[in-house]
């Protein structure tokens, strides 16, 4: 399955600026103040990091879709 979306999900906790996504994946992530979720970036080229952002982000707040879907995949 291949992520075709990625979006910063506060639902349950808000992101606290910590840059450890960035850190692993700055070719989708950035922290200026919040994190930034780029766009036109092929988030396919970058699952493996987007997976591993994901994971690693402290208050679990990155989300991604995969095949074109809007529902959360992780
Ligand atoms: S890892 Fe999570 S909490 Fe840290 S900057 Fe990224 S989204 Fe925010």
């Amino acid at each position: 399955m291949a992520i075709t979306k990625v979006w910063l999900d506060e639902s349950d906790n808000e992101c606290t600026m910590c840059g450890a996504c960035e850190a692993v994946c700055d070719a989708v992530f950035e922290v200026p103040e919040k994190v930034v979720i780029k766009e036109g970036v092929d988030f396919a080229a970058n699952e493996a990091e987007i997976k591993e952002a994901a994971d690693g982000c402290p208050v679990g707040v990155i989300a991604y879709a995969v095949d074109g879907s809007d529902k959360r995949a992780n």
